[in-house]
């Protein structure tokens, strides 16, 4: 594949540095091609670029944007083929979950661009004699840092709020999973006659150069970010210094509750595919499986039979449901979790290994694992290991559910299986999480906010709520 540039001020540019690295496909190791190894210089050119094209963008009306904003979702159908095929190859992704990626992807462009039309300020009555209202105004430069694990629809999310809202936008990719992300900008470079230059501008390279100078630059407003907790808190540090807007969507170690009169066959229906959905590799997906003692054991084998169907393989083939995990570190890391599993005395009772034969040995690939008799202060019970490995917990009453749901730095999402309102009840008020679902799990749409509690975040993405974060309010009062 050729390499690519970068996106800056509307044209195609090579990293300041001439310098380039490589990106891998996940399938087979191979490598897919070079990728300009961004740096200060092109972040500061980025920034610019961007602060030139905010007053043209942010003046334009809000109907007029919204309908440059259904063209960016219209274009991304249109390119949901290519869009979809780079998603397996740099990222492994199964064909049958990457296809759709794409119309996902524009289906939230499209509701936000809806959205902001009725969102960028009220009026309200005050007093005779005076006029006050609330003003709604964009930020200005906002940049957007994306995690590897879903790249394109990050990027929709991400830009599809900040640019319909009339900022002007950096997006920096996963440094793995660039490949996406770049070719979303040359589907926005069709549109160069409606969508300012610089308006969007992509900068490739790793976050702890790229992602640093924008999380730092005096001339960006606001950090979006999706990523790892660590991450997080560097970028709220380097952010603190120009006392930047920080929007944060970390990890989470998201506990699935099955209480005593659950609807078993739900819970496990559900349970096994959204283990293994993208290898794992979900923020909202279960990390921990707590079941009441007395269907402990028949959940843990009618999940391991679900389990074992799960098929793994070539992610270009149709019948394949789960790919490898996206990289060779990620690879060592979540097997570093199987290790310390095996050794805190967890019970493997499947996978647990990478497949032996070709092809697949030579991709970067862990099979379904599942651990039985985890307790509660195993690392792979209290960690987000990101990968598919299933740790399986035992719980004897309510409170103790309760007590180990929340014992935990994340609090991202959590969900409780049962037929009983009271306890779904109690369970939902109790449990610390920035979303609960009663009877299902991983369930969401464009419309529902999403965003975590104590460690997992700060604000929400997706729903009215989460074009909040991209504008600030200006209240005004004019005395007539
Ligand atoms: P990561 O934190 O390693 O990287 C995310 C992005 O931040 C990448 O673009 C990376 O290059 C950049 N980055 C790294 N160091 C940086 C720094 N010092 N300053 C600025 N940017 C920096 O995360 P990841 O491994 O790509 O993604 C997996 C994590 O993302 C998991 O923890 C997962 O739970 C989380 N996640 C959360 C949500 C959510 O909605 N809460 C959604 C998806 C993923």
């Amino acid at each position: 594949m050729e390499n690519p540039k970068m996106w800056i001020g509307g044209k195609w540019v090579d990293a300041a540095s001439g310098k380039t690295y490589p990106v891998f496909n996940p399938a087979t190791g191979e490598e897919i091609c070079q990728v300009p190894l961004g740096g200060q210089a092109d972040v500061d050119a980025a920034v610019e670029a961007a602060k030139k094209a905010f007053p043209v963008w942010s003046k334009k009306g809000q109907t007029e944007r919204s309908m440059v904003m259904m063209r960016i979702g219209k274009a991304l159908r249109d390119n949901a083929k290519e869009l979809g095929d780079l998603d397996i190859l740099e990222h492994g992704t199964p064909a049958r979950d990457a296809g759709p990626m794409a119309v996902f992807s524009a289906e939230r462009i499209e509701y936000v661009s809806q959205v902001a039309r009725g969102f960028m300020g009220s009026v309200m009555p005050l007093k005779p004699g005076v006029v006050f209202y609330l003003q709604r105004e964009p930020i200005g430069v906002c940049a957007l840092i994306i995690p590897w694990n879903v790249p394109l629809r990050m990027v929709a999310a991400k830009l599809g709020t900040a640019l319909a809202l009339g900022n002007a936008c950096i997006v920096k990719p996963p440094s793995i999973d660039s490949l996406v992300a770049l070719r979303f900008a040359k589907v926005l470079e069709e549109l160069s006659d409606v969508l300012p230059a610089g308006a969007v501008n992509i900068v490739t390279g790793p976050g702890s150069t790229v992602g640093e100078a924008l999380s730092r630059h005096p001339g960006v407003g606001l950090v979006s970010f999706t990523g790892s907790c660590e991450t997080g808190k560097n970028i709220m540090a380097a952010a603190s210094g120009t006392v930047k807007r920080v929007l944060l969507e970390l990890g989470g170690k998201n506990p699935f509750i099955v209480m005593k009169d659950a609807d078993l066959n739900a819970a496990v229906s559900k349970a096994v595919p959204i283990a293994f959905a993208n290898t794992g590799q979900i923020c909202a997906a279960p990390g921990r499986f707590y079941i009441h003692e007395s269907m402990y054991d028949e959940f843990v084998q009618r999940f391991i039979e679900g389990a074992k169907k799960v098929v793994t393989g070539d992610p270009r083939d149709p019948a394949t449901q789960m790919g490898p995990v996206v990289s060779a570190e990620h690879r060592d890391k979540v097997e570093s979790f199987i290790k310390s599993g095996i050794d805190e005395g967890a019970k493997l009772i499947l996978g647990g290994k990478r497949p032996d034969t070709p092809p697949l040995n030579k991709g970067y690939y862990v099979m379904p694992t599942v651990f039985a008799n985890v307790t509660q202060n195993m690392k792979i019970a209290r960690e987000e290991i990101f990968g598919p490995v299933v740790p399986i917990l035992k719980f004897s009453s309510d409170d103790e559910a309760l007590a180990y749901a929340n014992d935990s730095t994340y609090a991202l999402c959590a969900s409780v299986w049962t037929k009983n309102i009271s306890t779904a009840l109690r369970f939902v008020n109790e449990l610390e999480a920035g979303y609960v679902w009663v009877n299902d799990h991983m369930a969401l749409a464009s419309d529902q906010p999403w965003g975590g509690f104590k460690q997992s975040g700060i604000g929400k993405e997706n729903s009215a709520m989460g074009l909040e974060e991209y504008t600030q309010v200006k209240a005004v009062s004019i005395q007539l």
